[in-house]
């Protein structure tokens, strides 16, 4: 056991927070702008977060680089991505986005990275939802691991010092309100580290793990979210959570769409086929299967698939909480078709999907919403924060084109990389020492001295508010469901403050991510409350139509007098070039 004090400082010039593709592309540029730079990471590196664990049929990074089909072009890339997120997105982002693409791409293969290729030695590039041309460049399955381990394997050969299970969870700034560091729990050693610092890239990915089911690590608490929104930095988007189906146990596999293109058949725990059952006249399980991909939207039929899957595990469920699936007789050549990898993955965890019926429920993967980046470097409103990846909020509406978040690590990743690199470089006061950020401290040593007597149990409260999240801002939304989540949420932030649990040395880490994880559903809950209607991915069953009029905007949630308040926000007006400033 380690002790209540803080008993290391590491100095560098930059700090990247978190191991996925944004962090390692944030941390290979920076090295190679010449800054001194340090990965801090929660999970083992490279076993953690998405990029390094996700899978689905079809993982794929967007870039227009015209391999698939030569009329598109960057222009096109960020028409496509404007018009499923007009008025929830920054243009000029999006214009970064999609100029910047095809250049990591290009990175990526001087590193060596083989992507996919066509007979004729042009990229496979395949078409992803809202694309108007096949855009996705894929490496053999699994894009996304692929893409970290060739940056992982530079950042190596580089020398670029990387701190495993280390918890960044708070970032410590000066009275110009300029980050100075960070503080972090070195979870192997139960110590406590401050990292001297003049920028800070935060890259912690999403919060799937604020559900009971979510594809990807535990590590996944929101840490990035809640360490920005305690700097005073607004969430935007938040209510847009992608959640769909997936195999729930073993936990959890990632169903996409051409799974459901091979029609397989739904029945809940009484054997009940509830789709046939409860589909509206006109609407066939055909249809609604073939409308079917990941995320859930209420924008075509597969909306019933979805929400049935919901209710039918509300009120019949199977015994891990989903509905039973099973593949149509004769299936075997279209499954072999649609979902090789899906149905090897499935047989790696035990389940043969021609023989077996397996347990199926709605599963988080992915966070449209995140902390505000202000510049196309992804800096924000603090002086030396930068932003990269799942956490940075302004490049993803109601919907995204598919491919765009792994092309979004890559471009952040390198422009946060560089500007903070060159930021630190240029900084030439001296930083404060360890002792100034010992007041800082104080606070967290405070907070447990307070909770000496406290009883409750943090890891059971972290079961419970995940199932209430589960439960009450999944994909059917209402207001007395969403109120529920937020009476909950509060109450298990005051018994937190005001010392009710037992908080130890031993069990801090799991408070601190109890914290986090409160201020990230919180931040999900009252944009999901304030937004009273229904689009895309966000259903109020109360407020079931799209309204336009009212709601063709973002809701930005920010602490406000020391409370969480949400505000209507107004993107910038679209520029006509790519690459305007
Ligand atoms: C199943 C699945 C399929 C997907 N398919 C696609 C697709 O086809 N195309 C696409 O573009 N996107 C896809 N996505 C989304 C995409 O994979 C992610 O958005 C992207 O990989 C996120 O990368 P990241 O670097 O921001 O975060 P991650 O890769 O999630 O990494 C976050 C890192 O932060 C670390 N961390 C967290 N908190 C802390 C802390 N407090 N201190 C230190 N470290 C911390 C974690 O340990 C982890 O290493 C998919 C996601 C999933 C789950």
């Amino acid at each position: 056991m380690g002790k209540w004090e803080i008993t290391r400082t590491i100095t560098t010039d930059v700090l990247v927070v978190g191991g996925g593709g944004a962090a390692a592309r944030a941390a290979l540029t920076a090295y190679q702008t010449g800054a001194q730079v340090r990965i801090a990471v929660k999970s083992p590196w490279l076993k953690g977060g998405s990029t390094a664990t996700a899978f689905s049929e079809l993982l794929a990074i967007a870039a227009a680089i015209g391999h698939g089909d030569e009329r598109d072009e960057p222009e096109i890339h960020y028409q496509d991505t404007m018009d499923a997120g007009r008025g929830f997105i920054h243009p000029e982002l999006v214009r970064t986005l999609a100029e910047d693409a095809p250049k990591r791409i290009n990175d990526l293969i001087e590193l060596g990275l083989k992507f996919d290729k066509q007979k004729n030695g042009k990229l496979v590039q395949g078409m992803s939802d809202f694309a108007t041309y096949p855009r996705t460049c894929r490496v053999n399955g699994v894009t996304a691991r692929h893409i970290l381990n060739i940056i992982a394997k530079e950042l190596k050969k580089s020398q670029v010092p990387v701190d495993e299970h280390m918890m960044v969870f708070q970032l410590v700034t000066d009275s110009e309100k300029r980050i100075v560091g960070a503080i972090a729990l070195d979870m192997e050693k139960n110590e406590f580290v401050f990292y001297q610092t003049p920028s800070v890239i935060l890259a912690t990915g999403g919060a799937h793990h604020l559900y009971t089911y979510g594809v990807g690590t535990p590590d996944m608490t929101g840490d990035g979210y809640a360490m920005a929104y305690q700097q005073g930095i607004p969430l935007v988007n938040m209510e847009f959570v992608q959640i769909g189906p997936g195999v729930i146990n073993p936990p959890v596999t990632l169903l996409s769409g051409p799974v459901w293109k091979t029609q397989p058949i739904l029945s809940n725990q009484k054997g009940v086929r509830f789709l046939e059952q409860n589909l509206p006249p006109g609407v066939h399980v055909k249809d609604v299967n073939n409308h079917k991909a990941f995320p859930f939207t209420i924008s075509n039929k597969s909306f019933y698939l979805d929400t049935l899957i919901q209710r039918e595990s509300e009120e019949n469920p199977s015994p891990n909480g989903g509905v039973w699936c099973e593949m149509a007789p004769g299936s075997e050549a279209i499954v072999e078709e649609k979902m090789p990898k899906t149905k090897r993955v499935l047989k790696s965890k035990g389940i043969d999907v021609h023989s077996d019926k397996f347990e199926v429920g709605l599963v988080a993967q992915c966070m449209n919403g995140g902390a505000q980046i202000t510049t196309q470097d992804g800096e924000t409103d603090l002086l030396g924060l930068f932003i990269a990846g799942e956490t940075a909020g302004g490049l993803r509406g109601p919907d995204r084109p598919g491919g765009n978040s792994l092309a979004e690590g890559q471009v952040f990743g390198y422009r946060t990389g560089k500007a903070a690199a060159l930021y630190s470089l240029k900084q030439d006061s001296q930083l404060p020492s360890q002792e100034f950020c010992s007041k800082e401290f104080q606070s967290i040593v405070q907070w447990v001295e307070n909770s000496q007597n406290g009883a409750k149990d943090v890891l059971e409260s972290i079961g419970e508010l995940r199932r209430i999240m589960y439960r009450n801002c999944l994909v059917i939304r209402s207001e007395a469901r969403l109120k529920e989540a937020w009476d909950y949420l509060l109450q298990t932030e005051k018994d937190l403050e005001h010392g009710k649990y037992a908080l130890t040395l031993d069990t801090i880490k799991s408070a601190l991510e109890l914290r986090n994880m409160i201020i990230t559903a919180k931040s999900i809950v009252l944009a999901a409350l304030t937004r009273t209607e229904s689009r895309s991915c966000h259903f109020r069953e109360d407020f079931p139509q799209k309204d336009d009029a009212n709601w063709k905007r973002s809701i930005r949630i920010r602490k406000t007098d020391g409370t969480m308040a949400a505000e209507m926000y107004e993107w910038p007006e679209e520029h006509s070039k790519i690459g305007a400033k």
